[in-house]
C-alpha cells in the first residue's frame, strides 16, 4: 500500500495547523454536528455542511476510508413549542411524541433535499437524537456516578467546577463564564450559573421519556456526546462544526464525554467560519435570511452556490452577495467550457496563435501537485482552484497553437475529474443526465412488459444491471432502483 498523503487542518484545541492522524491508519472517524430539524436550513448552516462535506471529500479522494457521522437534533425546546401548538389540551404522551416526530420529519426531508441539491454526500451514519435516548440516560448516569452531575427538581446538571480541563477548547476562563448570562438561568435552579443542563425535567403538556430522574428529555449537548461515543467509540479522530459551536456546545461535549470515559475523546477539532450576507450578519428582521429555496427563487443554482462557498477558505468569513455568486458562476462556466473542449476531438490550429511551448503532460502534473499541496495545507480551496484556473489558461493557449492529441486531452480531463471529486460542481448535469438515462430505460422496460414482450424487458433489465443499477418491482406496479457496487 502506498503511503497516504497527510492532510493538515487547523486544530482548535491546539490553535495550530496539524496533520490529522487517524488512530487506525487510513481510517478516519469523524463526528459532525448536524442540524436541528425545526426549520429550513439557511445559507449560513449550509456553509457549515459544505465545509464538512469538503473535509470528507478531501480525505476520501486522498485515499482514506471515512466514517462520517452527522446527527440530527430532533428534540429541543423550539421543536416542542412548535410541534405541540396544534394539539388539543388532553392528549397522551404517545400523541405528543408523534406530533414532534411528524414536525421534524418535514425538516429532515427538506434537509436531505438540500444535501442532494448541493451534492453533499449522504453521511455514513445519520442518527436521530430521539433514537438514542437510552444512551443519553446512561451517559448522564455515568457522570452522576463520577460526581460530575447532580439532580435538582427532576433536572440533571453538569458540575463544571469538578472537571479541571473545562475550557480547554474555547480557552474561556471559568470565572468569565460565571459572569456570563445563561439562557435558561432563571428557568432552572442549579448550584452554579456555569453548570449546564444534561437532562430536563418535563413540564406539564410536554412530550417526555421516562428516566431515573422522572419524566423528561435530554439537553442538547448530551445528545452529541452520547451518539458520538455509542456510534464511533471512545476515540474520535476529528470533530467538526460551525465556529459558533465552540462554546458552549463543544466545550460541553468534551466535558461530558471525557468526564465519563476518563481520557481524551477527540484529537482534532475543526471549525468552519460564519457567513455574512451583503456585509451584514444574517437575521430574519434584516430580510437577508436565505434558504436554498430562496436562492433558487432568485435564480441562483445550488451548484453555483456550492462553488462560490468552496472558492473561499473555510476559516475565513464569507460575505455572500449576489454579485459574488455571479462572479463564481462565470468562473464555473469557464471550467465547464474548458472541460468540454478537452473532451472534444482536437480542433484546427488557430491562425496566429502564439506558441506557449508547454508540455501538457508535465503541466498537468504540476497543476495536480499544486492542487494537492494547497488542499493538504488546511484545505486551501482558493489556491487549489487557482492551480486549476492557471492550467486552463496555459492549456487553452497550447491547444490554440497546437491542438492537443487525444491522450493529452484525456490526461487533462482525468485531472479535472479527480479535482471534481472534491469540488463536485463540474460537469453540470453529470448525475442528472445519468439518472434521466436510467429512468428512460426503466420506462422502456415498462412498455415492453405491458406489451408482454418479456424478452425485451429482460434485456433492458440486464442492460441496467450492467450499468450497476438494480431494479425492484414493487407490488403496486411501481419500480424502484438503486446503484450496486
Ligand atoms: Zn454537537
Amino acid at each position: 500500500m502506498t503511503a497516504l498523503r497527510p492532510i493538515s487542518l487547523f486544530n482548535t484545541l491546539t490553535r495550530r495547523v496539524e496533520p490529522v492522524t487517524p488512530l487506525v491508519p487510513g481510517e478516519l472517524k469523524v463526528y459532525n454536528c448536524g442540524p436541528t430539524t425545526y426549520d429550513y436550513a439557511h445559507v449560513g448552516n449550509l456553509r457549515t455542511f459544505l465545509f464538512q462535506d469538503l473535509v470528507r471529500r478531501v480525505f476520501e479522494t486522498a485515499g482514506y476510508r471515512v466514517v462520517f457521522c452527522l446527527n440530527l437534533t430532533d428534540v429541543d425546546d423550539k421543536i416542542i413549542r412548535d410541534s405541540q401548538k396544534a394539539l388539543p389540551g388532553e392528549v397522551d404522551n404517545e400523541a405528543r411524541l408523534q406530533a414532534m416526530r411528524a414536525h421534524t420529519d418535514i425538516y429532515e426531508r427538506a434537509f436531505l433535499e438540500d444535501l442532494d441539491a448541493l451534492r453533499i454526500a449522504r453521511p455514513t451514519l445519520m442518527p436521530r437524537a430521539t433514537d438514542h435516548i437510552a444512551d443519553m440516560i446512561q451517559l448522564v448516569q455515568a457522570l452522576e456516578a463520577r460526581g460530575l452531575a447532580y439532580e435538582r427538581d427532576g433536572s440533571v446538571y453538569y458540575r463544571v467546577s469538578a472537571l479541571p480541563q473545562y475550557g480547554c477548547l474555547s480557552q474561556i476562563d471559568r470565572d468569565g463564564i460565571q459572569l456570563g448570562t445563561s439562557v435558561d438561568a432563571d428557568l432552572y435552579d442549579r448550584d452554579a450559573v456555569s453548570d449546564f443542563v444534561l437532562w430536563k425535567g418535563a413540564k406539564p403538556g410536554e412530550p417526555y421519556w421516562e428516566s431515573p430522574w422522572g419524566r423528561g428529555r435530554p439537553g442538547w449537548h448530551i445528545e452529541c456526546s452520547a451518539m458520538g461515543l455509542n456510534l464511533l467509540g471512545e476515540r474520535l479522530d476529528l470533530h467538526t462544526g460551525g465556529v459558533d459551536l465552540v462554546f458552549p456546545h463543544h466545550e460541553n461535549e468534551i466535558a461530558q464525554s471525557e468526564g465519563a470515559i476518563g481520557h481524551q475523546w477527540v484529537s482534532h477539532w475543526a471549525h468552519g467560519e460564519f457567513l455574512m450576507v451583503e456585509g451584514r450578519k444574517m437575521s430574519k428582521s434584516l430580510g437577508n435570511f436565505f434558504t436554498l429555496r430562496d436562492l433558487a427563487a432568485r435564480g441562483v443554482d445550488p451548484m453555483t452556490f456550492r462553488f462560490a462557498i468552496l472558492g473561499n477558505h473555510y476559516r475565513k468569513q464569507y460575505n455572500f452577495s449576489f454579485e459574488g455568486v455571479r462572479a463564481a458562476e462565470a468562473t464555473l462556466d469557464r471550467l465547464r467550457t474548458f472541460r468540454s473542449r478537452m473532451e472534444e476531438p482536437p480542433g484546427p490550429r488557430r491562425e496566429g496563435a502564439a506558441d506557449p511551448a508547454i508540455d501538457p503532460g508535465s503541466r498537468v502534473a504540476r497543476a495536480r501537485d499544486e492542487f494537492w499541496t494547497a488542499l493538504a495545507d488546511d484545505l486551501n480551496t482558493p489556491e487549489a482552484l487557482a492551480a486549476i484556473l492557471t492550467l486552463v489558461t496555459d492549456i487553452n493557449a497550447q491547444d490554440d497553437h497546437r491542438p492537443l492529441p487525444r491522450e493529452e486531452r484525456d490526461a487533462v480531463v482525468a485531472f479535472l475529474d479527480e479535482a471534481n471529486r472534491i469540488f463536485a460542481t463540474w460537469p453540470r448535469e453529470e448525475r442528472e443526465a445519468l439518472d434521466a438515462g436510467i429512468e428512460a430505460l426503466i420506462e422502456a422496460r415498462k412498455t415492453a412488459k405491458a406489451a408482454r414482450n418479456w424478452k425485451e424487458a429482460d434485456r433492458l433489465r440486464d442492460e441496467l444491471k450492467a450499468m450497476g443499477i438494480l431494479l425492484e418491482d414493487r407490488k403496486d406496479g411501481t419500480v424502484r432502483w438503486k446503484r450496486i457496487g
